[in-house]
């Protein structure tokens, strides 16, 4: 069977830049295996969602992995919760969560409590396993300041407010139901605001947070759910095409959304999510990947970071990696293999956060047909023979390339 690699690199796509000329930097960058697999393949513009939607990369990846993000998304809480190992059922409302600190009128002194980074196992632990008004709580310690919690229980709804306020003297936010009339919703509510009570009272005097007060350090006296979303039930993407997917990224997010469909999720050496990641280490599990699975999905996190700093600089750093990773993939990646490679969204270093950009993409393999676009940019794209597509039509894509799509009608 035919394999295939889907190569997102976060948050790529972006605007014309002053100081580089008016030119975006994937227009700015040297570039040259980006610029050949564009040239032997088929290069268009994608919009993730839909024209001038702002994407986010978990909606933007459930898009284009084929899941409709308006059906199966309703917060980031279960893709956080399910990127931490947390096994996340139908129905469950799960959320992300930060450790912080506040004095004895909730107020919040430090928002990420000294940005702790030992002992959250044991912080968890005191909470983890309670039982509020016959919910169940279950709560996993994330990395640093941050965790996931899922309450399961029957009646409950998402459609909350955050508790967090997220600045530093401010108190420490009821939650509440959007709509007064949603039973299910007034019920998480009433239970997350009991959750974040007890926590307060188990934590406060917890030996770790004894310990830290003793050192001069902020105790996590506190735990701030935010982001709530119900576990949507998915078909597998083995299900859905019959493929295999495995999935090598750098953010519990991506990871998340990936476990969700029943990837396989790998850990890769030197993968920090930063400009300074080792994306040939990424680059090398990918081939190793390829050898048991079909499918691999692939997340490169630093042109976002990038993007959201406001500097081209980090951006064009990214994509010299990114040329090298491709590089190194045309070349090793078992014959007959596709090469999808696209970003999630636009994140312009003009806006310093996502804007509703289409981006660049491109479909390179065996029996791609190919057209005139000769280098992988924003604008030179648009030479190509796809067009304009949408995120949700690149599985369609994919899958009839490696000849397991099916055929509809006789
Ligand atoms: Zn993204
Ligand atoms: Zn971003």
């Amino acid at each position: 069977m035919a394999k295939a690699v889907l190569l997102i690199a976060d948050g790529l796509g972006d605007r014309p830049i002053k100081r580089l000329g008016d030119k975006t930097p994937l227009e700015a960058a040297e570039k040259p295996n980006l610029d050949k697999l564009a040239t032997e393949g088929e290069c268009g513009l994608m919009d993730p969602i839909a024209p001038g939607v702002r994407a986010g990369s978990d909606t933007s990846h459930l898009a284009i992995l084929g899941y409709d993000p308006y059906k199966y998304y309703t917060g980031r809480g279960p893709f956080e919760a399910a990127g931490i190992g947390m096994d996340v059922k139908k129905g469950d409302i799960a959320f992300r969560c930060n450790f912080t600190t506040v004095d004895d009128k909730m107020i919040i002194v430090d928002r990420r409590a000294g940005r702790i980074s030992s002992g959250t196992d044991q912080l968890a632990e005191a909470v983890n396993g309670m039982e509020i008004d016959g919910v169940q709580v279950i709560f996993k310690e994330s990395v640093a300041h941050r965790g996931a919690l899922i309450l399961r229980g029957a009646g409950l709804g998402a459609n909350i407010t955050d508790t967090d306020p997220h600045h530093e003297g401010a108190k420490v936010l009821k939650c509440e139901a959007v709509d007064p009339e949603d039973a299910a919703s007034a019920k998480t509510a009433h239970v997350v605001n009991e959750f974040v009570e007890r926590s307060y009272r188990l934590l406060k005097d917890h030996p770790v947070n004894r310990e830290r007060i003793a050192q001069g350090l902020n105790p996590a006296n506190v735990i701030l759910p935010r982001g709530a979303g119900v576990g949507p039930s998915m078909d597998s993407f083995e299900t859905e095409y019959g493929i295999k997917a495995a999935c090598v990224a750098e953010t519990g997010l991506i990871n998340g959304v990936a476990r969700y469909v029943g990837m396989d999720i790998t850990e890769v050496e030197g993968a920090t999510g930063g400009a300074d990641s080792n994306v040939m280490n990424m680059a090398k599990a990918i081939v190793e990947k390829l050898q048991t699975v079909d499918f691999v999905l692939c997340n490169v996190k630093g042109a976002d970071i990038g993007g959201h700093d406001g500097s081209p600089e980090v951006k064009i750093e990214v994509i010299k990696k990114l040329d090298e990773m491709v590089g190194y993939l045309t070349k090793s990646v078992p014959e007959g293999t596709f090469i999808v490679l696209t970003a999630d969204h636009s994140t312009p270093c003009s806006v310093m956060d996502h804007s509703g950009d289409p981006v660049a993409i491109t479909f390179w393999g065996e029996g791609v047909r190919t057209d005139r676009c000769t280098k992988f940019d924003e604008r030179s794209v648009t030479a190509g023979g796809l067009g304009r597509i949408r995120g949700i039509d690149v599985m369609k894509i994919v899958t009839q390339l490696m000849n397991v799509a099916e055929k509809f009608g006789a």
